[in-house]
């Protein structure tokens, strides 16, 4: 039986219907941002079945990651970018919750993935947030939260900008001195703990390696890493 609510409900997607943020199609009742076919059907990677995937292989011989993961294949043109767009500049931030719980339910079937203790995003800069209003790969960690026995941290890793005088460095020096940095700031938080850094697309995994270096200074701290999608 249907209620008062539910007509309505039903009445006012005749008029505004919802549409499928990966596919665009009209999304049919019970269905919330994606449509049953793309939450199904987007290109998975399966990487939480595969240790020696290809996301893990970007960091062999540079950091130590225990594993690597990503979600979605991203393809340019493809649904998974179309979703990537509503996520991060039309303000839906619950994709990004939603992708965490899937993710989540993945994670929860790998052993490793299973034991991280602490959730921590790729921090953005202050001046991105400030104009985005959220960060997409903390809406992601919160997702993977409720899945996963692990909290998320969201404030311990910080990107810093060297702000010395630029005036009588030499060019290579400048961009040196440019470089976002990040730091650790309670590093007394994360000893021993085993972390999930988390960001949204990784393609060569250079923002994820630099941060990768940081919290690896922790003494005792061990890594993996989960993104929601992995982009050629
Ligand atoms: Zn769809």
């Amino acid at each position: 039986m249907h209620s008062v609510r539910g007509y309505l409900a039903d009445f006012i997607s005749l008029i505004f219907p919802q549409l499928c943020v990966a596919c665009q199609e009209s999304l049919i009742a019970n269905e919330e941002l994606l449509c049953t076919n793309c939450l199904y059907n987007l290109p998975f990677t399966n990487f939480h079945l595969n240790a020696n995937n290809i996301v893990a292989s970007q960091f062999w011989g540079k950091v130590p990651v225990k594993a690597a993961y990503a979600l979605y294949y991203f393809t340019k043109g493809g649904k998974v970018q179309n979703m990537m767009h509503q996520f991060k500049y039309n303000g839906m931030q619950q994709i990004g919750n939603l992708l965490g719980t899937i993710a989540g339910k993945q994670l929860n079937q790998n052993l490793i993935f299973k034991s991280a203790d602490v959730i921590i995003p790729v921090p953005l800069h202050k001046k991105r947030l400030w104009k985005r209003g959220f960060n997409q790969s903390a809406c992601f960690a919160d997702g993977l939260a409720q899945k996963l026995n692990a909290t998320v941290e969201i404030d311990n890793l910080v990107r810093v900008v060297a702000t010395k005088t630029q005036t009588h460095k030499s060019r290579f020096a400048r961009f040196e001195n440019m470089k976002q940095v990040f730091e650790v700031s309670r590093p007394d938080w994360l000893i021993n703990k085993h972390v999930l850094l988390v960001d949204d697309i990784v393609t060569t995994g250079s923002t994820l390696e630099a941060c990768a270096t940081e919290l690896l200074k922790v003494p005792g701290l061990t890594l993996s890493i989960a993104t929601i999608a992995y982009a050629e």
